[in-house]
């Protein structure tokens, strides 16, 4: 297949880095070169701030109504569903997931998310207004920021790159987005497809390195929010530069999620749940169950169920409709999860599936479903976030162990609790430090539910009418209607006292 040259778009054009120097994309799954991107520079992130900072501040999108930004993305939405498959099948050869996964999951949900947001921009203003006795009104009014940098990882690129894009643009904003440099093909695709629908300079998509483009977002002050879907240390660090004209920032960050499964949980249910949520997407998932706390009555057999159901995964060719589970998307992460794996058997834990590259791959970062048994708190597989397929179980005798265990990482991001008594489970539910708690399930994402952590996986939502609030700002307004000079203000909270 021939190598496809890609440009980036700014300003309402496709352009070649200010350096002139690309970078090779890889499909992992085969190790391919199979597209070329412009490597951007920071000359390159600057142009595309000032045309972002350009459009916004001439109000050609922000001062368009809300029912002509809510139809643009109901626009963007039918255009991009009408090139899904397509779609389907870039990201599936960029990532290594699965095709079924890109088809049946990642592309409906963009759709969904595009029309989502459309909906919900119709629903943003006039939110609330108070009477103050006919003395003077009260308004709050949700405006745009400004000019959002957006910068998304790897793992999800579109769906996650869409999950900024659409309230951002909804409520108003322009955006500069920065693609992981492994994964920039959909996104660019993406502007593509709806270019035509947009004033310039309202979306622009730069491709490059994290520590020259993003930096450039997360430091300038003519960028006045910075979202970033990525790992703790980089959301620390965009954090600290973003400190630089104290601009709003929104982070989604790393997790270790736990399922903590309580006596009377079904086996049968739970370990469905597990083989599903641990290697959805190969684990490259920051919801995925890495850690699951079993009571010690039905451990043998939860084991001995999960392994069966392990041993059915079919791992192989992402483009195959029966594969179930694609490659790690590069060298790097496959290393990575090798290395946890030797530091998990070092420390003691008891593997008990897979641990290997498959034999039967000449080619591509694959590694297969693995299992460990016998984890404790302290050991690395169970505190680090290793976004490669290894799980952990670690056995517990009662439920406040569990809960506290479960508790113990630095993440807080995504939890679930297994068991038949819904009182318990709520309760449990309640007491997990985690964003979000799923009771017998594991990874449901839907539009209007907000999703985004707690602790140190970060703050802010993606999705749901929450996330198109992180994506304003508040302005109260006061209007005074007595006509009076004087207006001390206990005169319109408790009226004229003289
Ligand atoms: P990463 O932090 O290495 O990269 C994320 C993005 O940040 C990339 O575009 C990268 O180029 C950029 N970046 C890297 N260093 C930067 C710097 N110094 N300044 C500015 N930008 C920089 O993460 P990744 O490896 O691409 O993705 C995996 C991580 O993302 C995991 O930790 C995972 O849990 C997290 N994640 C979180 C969610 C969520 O919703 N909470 C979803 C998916 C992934």
């Amino acid at each position: 297949m021939a190598v496809e040259k890609y440009h980036m778009f700014i300003d309402g054009k496709w352009v070649d880095s200010s350096s002139k120097e690309t970078s090779d994309i890889v499909n992992p799954a085969t190790e391919e070169i199979i597209a070329n991107v412009p490597l951007g520079t920071k000359q390159d992130a600057r142009s595309a701030i000032d045309a972002a900072r350009k459009a916004f501040d001439s109000g050609v999108w922000s001062e368009k109504t809300p029912a002509e930004r809510s139809s643009i993305l109901w626009r963007m939405a039918d255009v991009v569903e009408s090139n899904a498959l397509r779609l389907a099948q870039l990201e599936s050869r960029n990532v290594g997931k699965t095709i079924k996964y890109a088809r049946d999951s990642d592309l409906p949900f963009i759709i969904d998310n595009l029309r989502f947001f459309s909906g919900a921009i119709r629903n943003m203003d006039g939110k609330a207004a108070m009477n103050y006795s006919g003395l003077g009104l009260s308004m709050i009014k949700r405006e745009p920021i400004g000019v959002v940098g957006a910068i998304v990882p790897w793992n999800y690129p579109l769906y996650i790159a869409v999950w900024k894009i659409a309230p951002a643009l909804a409520a108003g904003n322009t955006i500069v987005i920065k693609p992981a440099s492994y994964t920039p093909l959909t996104l660019l695709e993406f502007a593509k497809l709806t270019e035509k629908l947009l004033p310039k300079g309202v979306l622009n998509v730069v491709t490059g390195p994290g520590d020259v483009i993003g930096s450039e977002l997360a430091l300038s002050s003519k960028v006045d929010m910075v979202a970033l879907t990525g790992d703790v240390s980089t959301g620390k660090k965009i954090m600290q530069m973003g400190s630089s004209n104290l601009k709003k920032v929104h982070l989604e960050l790393g997790g270790k999620a736990p399922m903590v499964i309580l006596p009377d949980a079904s086996v049968d249910a739970a370990t469905e749940g597990a083989i599903v949520s641990a290697f959805w997407n190969t684990a490259q998932d920051c919801t995925a169950s890495t850690r699951i706390y079993v009571h010690e009555s039905m451990h043998d057999k939860f084991v001995s169920m999960l392994v069966k159901k392990a041993g059915k995964i079919r791992i192989g060719d992402p483009s195959k409709e029966s594969t179930d589970m694609g490659s790690l998307v590069s060298a790097r992460q496959r290393d990575r999860t090798e290395e946890y794996v030797r530091s998990g058997i070092k420390e003691g834990a008891k593997l008990v599936f897979g641990g290997h590259r498959p034999r039967s791959m000449k080619k591509g970062f694959y590694f297969e479903p693995t299992i460990f048994d016998g984890v404790t708190q302290k050991m690395r597989i169970c505190q680090e976030e290793i976004f490669g397929p290894v799980l952990s179980i670690i056995e517990y005798k009662n439920v406040d162990e569990a809960v506290e265990k479960a508790n113990d990482v630095i993440y807080g991001l995504a939890a679930s609790v297994w068991g038949r008594d819904v009182n318990q489970t709520l309760g449990v539910a309640g007491r997990l430090k985690f964003g979000e708690v799923w009771i017998n399930e594991h990874g449901i994402l839907v539009s209007e539910m907000p999703h985004g952590g707690f602790r140190q996986s970060g703050f802010g939502k993606d999705l749901s009418m929450y996330s198109l609030e992180d994506y304003t700002q508040i302005k109260h307004i006061y209007v005074d209607q007595t006509g009076l000079v004087r207006k001390p203000w206990y005169y319109v909270v408790y009226g004229d006292k003289d």
